[in-house]
């Protein structure tokens, strides 16, 4: 054991010297102790103390079929021994194209061909520089603006960035604040008070009308949005809303950008939530994290069918789309997503819909303790909201971090939270059972308690 306990002191030293880790403030960058973890098993991580905690974020939103799972380790052994690189620019892999083909098969509408990238910054930073491509290609150099909204989270990248929706992600960063353009979060918890959700969906169709008709779709290439913004606090659109969205963009030329990098593969209980679960038939559908399960870094953007013809069509067949990634079609990446969709499709996703009104009932009875505001989610994504008063909906003030505090407790307790400033995400592995379901909203709840 002094050896494990060596091995931590002397990892937590080297990372407060020399590891950057992501998301950093000022005052501790660069000298960071964060939660060492040792060992993932299942729905479990371990951290340096030999201590079990629920991996209740799945990682980022991405372990989807769980920990040490030995098919996919065995799929990148086999694969890297067979071929672990080749040059996406003047050759290619079968696993890549047989990937992109079962992923098409999953997506909704003439989606058919994939683009595949490091993770879901560079999936969305793809879908918008395929968008301005598009779009210049098609003689319309001017239709370039888009449309994102707050709370919305797309990435780490310049482009990806400046359409985050949250002040945290914008306060002390720059961004290219002339490609986009915010609209309202589509927040019921959050609506104006005394108007019903209803309304409140009415009212974000009519903004995105008015916003189209006073720039002018001439102007505008295209909208993205999250069908669930998963960073934002898992917030559920009102009812028909993305329906109606997808129907203003169709009749304006604007593509729809579906960003799918936390709803897809199993999160919501189907490989593409689009068309599933909101009827839509988005134009691009950028994916990543779940379709390793997180055991790869990998992303992509579906495309569709129409937008592809366009481009051949097109009076430019020699303009050159100057996109691609060293990593674009790696054969190891594909490799284990194509097991992880033999798992996901053999089971995980039917037991991943059969638990998730169960993981949200029983979250849902959070709401009796006063701390907490709301309690919301769709299949195993779900976010606990506290408040300091549930009246006014008064979100706590920022610098009392209660999530961080919530996640402390709960992290002694076995849990391992999601904090955001006053909210906690839970997103388990899809694996998880109604056991240890109620095991993670007992800890959860006796987390709270302690907090308040
Ligand atoms: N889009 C959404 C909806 C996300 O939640 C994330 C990451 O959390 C991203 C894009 C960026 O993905 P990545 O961190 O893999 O670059």
């Amino acid at each position: 054991e002094a050896g494990a306990a060596g091995e931590a002191d002397d990892a937590v030293g080297l990372a407060t010297r020399h590891l950057v880790q992501p998301w950093p403030y000022a005052g501790s960058a660069g000298a960071e102790a964060r939660t060492l973890i040792g060992e993932g098993d299942g729905i479990y991580i371990t951290d340096a103390m030999g201590k079990r905690l629920i991996d209740g974020p799945a990682g980022m939103w991405c372990t989807n079929v769980g920990h040490r799972r030995e098919e996919l380790a065995r799929v990148m052994y086999d694969q890297s021994m067979q071929l672990s690189y080749n040059t996406p620019w003047y050759t290619m892999n079968a696993p890549s194209a047989q990937l992109a083909q079962r992923i098409a098969g999953h997506a909704p509408g003439d989606l058919s061909h994939v683009f595949f990238t490091t993770g879901g910054s560079t999936a969305v930073e793809t879908a918008l520089r395929f968008m301005q491509f598009y779009n210049n290609v098609k003689g319309r150099p001017d239709k370039k603006l888009i449309l994102s909204r707050g709370g919305a989270y797309h990435g780490s990248t310049y482009l990806s960035a400046s359409l985050n929706g949250r002040p945290r992600s914008h306060d002390w960063m720059d961004g290219l604040d002339a490609i986009a353009v915010k609209l309202t979060a589509p927040d019921p918890f959050r609506r104006p008070q005394g108007m019903s959700i209803e309304a409140f969906g009415d009212f974000l169709v009519e903004e995105f009308r008015d916003t189209v008709a006073r720039i002018g779709a001439e102007r505008i290439g295209a909208f993205i949005g999250e069908p669930v913004q998963a960073s934002g606090g898992v917030i559920v659109p009102p009812d028909n809303y993305l329906k109606r969205i997808r129907e203003i963009c169709r009749v304006n030329d604007i593509l729809f950008i579906a960003d799918e990098v936390v709803t897809a593969f199993g999160r919501l209980g189907s490989i593409f939530a689009s068309g599933e679960v909101f009827g839509l038939d988005p134009d691009m559908i950028t994916f990543a994290k779940g379709v390793t399960s997180g055991y790869f870094p990998l992303g992509g953007v579906v495309i569709s069918e129409r937008l592809l013809e366009g481009l051949r069509r097109s009076n430019h067949p020699d303009a050159l789309f100057g996109h691609g990634l060293t990593y674009t079609s790696h054969p190891v990446g594909c490799a284990v997503a194509l097991k992880n969709l033999d798992l996901l499709e053999g089971g995980v996703l039917a037991h991943a819909r059969e638990v998730a009104p169960y993981f949200q009932a029983r979250l849902k009875s959070l709401e009796e303790l006063p701390l907490v505001g709301e309690v919301r989610g769709m299949g195993l994504m779900a976010c606990v909201e506290c408040v300091a008063d549930r009246e006014s909906k008064n979100p706590l003030e920022l610098d009392t971090n209660v999530g961080e505090r919530i996640d402390r407790h709960c992290q002694e307790l076995g849990l391992l939270v999601r904090p955001l400033i006053n909210m906690c995400v839970m997103s388990p592995p899809l694996v998880i059972t109604r056991g240890q379901i109620d095991t993670l909203v007992d800890i959860l709840r006796e987390g709270i308690s302690r907090t308040m």
